[in-house]
């Protein structure tokens, strides 16, 4: 498998540090806010890297943080006036529920930076030591630059920018250098007023949010990690000082390959929470969008391409989803007539082998949904063909590559959950839509508006088209 590596600028061969085990540490959401759906634009590709790695067999130890203590979270909690983790919770809680709707593989460890501020404090002593970092007089530490001459190895990012000036702390008056980052922040009144300090040997404070992703990842995945990710935005300084942290401390080169998902954008600009132009998952599932259509539609472009985000992008994928499901579907059904003698024209075995290079040439994702089309096509033209149907085996056979493709997908296995209701319950619904079809016939709006509304009280949306009515669930 090749993947591409921020770091070496270049699509390289994938092999684990140790043999069948791969370590992987993604940068999670900030819960000071609900994540939106760029985020999971980016949360979705660490799904897929998950699935594809264990599809091909590595066992994988799979980390994502949750930032739950930064500028933005202590100003949310005390903008709300709350506690810092009454602030957070709910947003942690939010991003879980948002993942498991989108059919994410459950992470192995979700670890939050609150609770690894001992190791944080361990970690800032040892670049102390070291002469990595100093203390400044108000109760700060700052991670020194000069003292990592490889800074900007990531970036190419060597001198001050603009961007270094917005994202760090405007009072870091005692800094050596201009470009020095902080480690370890002297506590302010609003950090008090939320209780986000904690004692040190430098003084009252807390962590910050570099350091902190440097610390969970060194600490739950070892000095070395194999694959680690983040959105673009990441890049610099966030990941740039990630390796100056965590090789400074270790002295042993921090990631093998550092991957950047491209942010998802809404119109020209770029969807971002700080810019107000954001979709929550849970905003549009409760438009009624079919998750498995969200999943698909933030799949539709290769992770370092472009991805606008529209309506009509997850309409499409939301047709998409019906096809896979009616397909297989149609495979399950068709009656079975052995010897019919079409059925050596299926090469499944060249649509998996697409689907494998797609996948293993840096997760080209839209290139492995062209490979499942195919899969498609060519089973649906079979079954024209034999009508009076096919051997078990060749069912079994179609199925099983779809089941292949989808583990790396996960779209079809959660379409199906998200329409799972039994038939008993199929039929009491289709009786009810055409009950409302009958009143809005008769003119009774307001019986087919109860019917509606009775309906949606379940999670099931109506969508009135040209064929009739069709219903789905949405939860
Ligand atoms: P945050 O909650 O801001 O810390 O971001 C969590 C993750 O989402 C990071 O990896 C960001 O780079 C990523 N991200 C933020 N905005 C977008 C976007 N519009 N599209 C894709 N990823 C994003
Ligand atoms: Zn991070």
């Amino acid at each position: 498998m090749k993947l591409h590596d921020s770091l070496r600028r270049a699509t390289v061969d994938f092999q684990p540090q140790s043999p069948g085990e791969v370590t992987v540490y993604g940068c999670g959401p900030t819960i000071y806010d609900s994540a939106h759906i760029g985020n999971f634009r980016t949360f979705l590709v660490y799904d897929l890297l998950h699935r594809t790695l264990e599809w091909k067999g590595y066992s994988v130890r799979f980390v994502v943080n949750l930032t739950d203590v930064d500028d933005k979270t202590i100003k949310g909690a005390a903008e709300a006036g709350k506690k810092l983790e009454e602030h957070t919770d709910p947003f942690a809680r939010a991003f879980m529920d948002d993942a498991a709707a989108l059919g994410f593989l459950a992470f192995d460890a979700r670890p939050r930076a609150t609770a690894h501020i001992d190791a944080m404090i361990r970690f800032i002593e040892g670049l102390v030591a070291s002469g990595h970092a100093y203390r400044t007089e108000d109760g700060s530490v700052y991670f020194s630059v000069e003292s990592f001459p490889q800074y900007g190895c990531l970036s190419g990012n060597r001198a001050e920018s603009e961007d270094t000036r917005s994202r760090i702390d405007q009072d870091e008056y005692e800094k050596g250098d201009v470009r020095d980052f902080v480690l370890w922040k002297a506590a302010k009144d609003v950090d008090r007023r939320v209780g986000a300090v904690w004692a040190s040997p430098w003084g009252p404070g807390r962590p910050g949010w570099h350091l902190e992703c440097s610390v969970m990842a060194t600490d739950l995945l070892g000095d070395t990690i194999d694959i680690h990710l983040g959105g673009e935005d990441l890049l610099f300084p966030h990941h740039e000082n990630e390796i100056a942290q965590s090789e400074g401390a270790t002295g042993k080169p921090f990631v093998r390959f550092w991957l950047h998902v491209k942010h998802l954008t809404l119109g020209s600009e770029k969807m971002s929470k700080s810019l107000g132009n954001f979709f929550t998952v849970r905003e549009l599932l409760d438009d009624g969008y079919d998750p498995a259509a969200v999943r698909l539609s933030l799949m539709s472009a290769h992770y370092r391409s472009e991805l606008t985000f529209t309506r009509s992008g997850i309409d499409e994928a939301a047709a998409a989803v019906q096809r896979l499901v009616d397909f297989k579907r149609r495979v399950t059904d068709h009656p079975t007539a052995p010897g019919a003698g079409v059925e050596e024209r299926l090469d499944l075995e060249a649509h998996l082998r697409a689907f494998d290079e797609a996948i293993s040439d840096d997760l080209n994702v839209p290139r492995g949904l062209a490979a499942l089309w195919g899969l498609v096509r060519e089973t649906n033209t079979v079954l024209d063909a034999a009508p009076e149907g096919i051997s078990d085996e060749s069912r079994a056979a179609v199925l099983d590559a779809l089941e292949q493709m989808d583990r790396v997908l996960g779209v079809v296995e959660l379409a199906e959950a998200s329409r799972a209701t039994d038939t008993g319950d199929q039929q009491r619904i289709q009786a009810l839509v055409e009950a409302r079809n009958d009143a809005r016939a008769n003119r009774d709006f307001q019986e087919a508006d109860r019917i509606r509304d009775e309906l949606a009280a379940e999670g099931i949306v109506l969508e009135d088209g040209v064929g009739g009515t069709r219903w789905k669930k949405t939860r």
